[in-house]
């Protein structure tokens, strides 16, 4: 624990993420082998230049009546954390029986080529959600839209400016949480950020639970358009990436199999 304790902030990020960046095509066709190898069905729901946009899905192999689980990554292009928990995730394939998984490693790989937040456009994606101008999130929300309604979700994000890992709850249901395990589990191989603000709103323990009517925004970021059109209980998680890379991945990865595994 005390080794793990000692990791450090690396000061890099000044303004904006500095640290290190991926090579996206490289990561989505380890993920595609990794997807297909354990018997996912692949469906590619966009294309646009060199790149393609696909979903991964794993029914689940002992009920018809599955908890279904959304997972996305890599909305923003300077967070490869997201990705690359999803490449771990996948070649680790150890998933809940009893579950339906529905997962999207990556929602703008050209924002990973340009190591920017937003899309080739200039659009940020996760803000897209309300009324979209992005031909990617139309066609993310015209897949989204032939789904059936998720028991949980899971957005996997990175913070350039947090103490340490965080993450946003959404539960309108108040339905058993599953912040405060995923949390402990990511203790045990991150700092969590124990702000009592972040990012403007109130947070305990890594926690953020805001009060948000998304009525009242107009920018919707993804999680938003799964609370209102899709699921009743999700996740925004969020690792701190100045710190080590491979730090950020194991916290990401902590916090799916703690969420999953509940
Ligand atoms: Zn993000």
């Amino acid at each position: 624990m005390r080794e793990i304790l000692r990791v450090q902030k690396l000061g890099k990020n000044l303004g904006s993420y500095h640290g290190e960046t991926i090579d996206i095509h490289a990561v989505l066709r380890d993920v595609q082998t990794a997807a297909l190898t354990h018997g996912w069905a692949l469906e590619i729901f966009y294309e646009q230049g060199e790149f393609k946009w696909f979903a991964l899905h794993r029914s689940s192999p002992v009920t018809c009546h599955p908890s279904r689980i959304y997972i996305s990554a890599g909305i923003h292009g300077d967070e490869p954390a997201g990705p690359l928990a999803a490449l771990r995730l996948l070649q680790e394939n150890n998933w809940p029986t009893d579950a339906e998984i529905f997962f999207l490693p990556c929602l703008n790989p050209a924002g990973f080529t340009l190591n920017k937040r937003e899309n080739a456009d200039g659009i940020d994606l996760n803000r897209d959600y309300r009324n979209p101008q992005a031909a990617e999130t139309r066609a993310h929300i015209a897949w989204l839209e032939r789904q059936p309604k998720f028991d949980l979700y899971l957005c996997l994000h990175e913070d350039w400016e947090s103490h340490g890992f965080y993450l946003y709850e959404q539960n309108p249901d108040n339905k058993i949480s599953r912040a405060e395990k995923m949390i402990e589990a990511v203790k045990k191989v991150c700092p969590v950020d124990l702000s009592e603000n972040i990012e403007g709103r109130a947070a305990k323990g890594g926690i953020v639970r805001p009060n948000i009517s998304p009525s009242e925004r107009p920018d919707w970021p993804e999680a938003f358009y799964l609370i209102t059109q899709k699921s009743r209980q999700g996740y925004t998680l969020e690792a701190p990436s100045d710190f080590p890379l491979a730090t950020r991945v194991n916290a990401l990865v902590a916090a799916v199999n703690a969420a999953i595994n509940f």
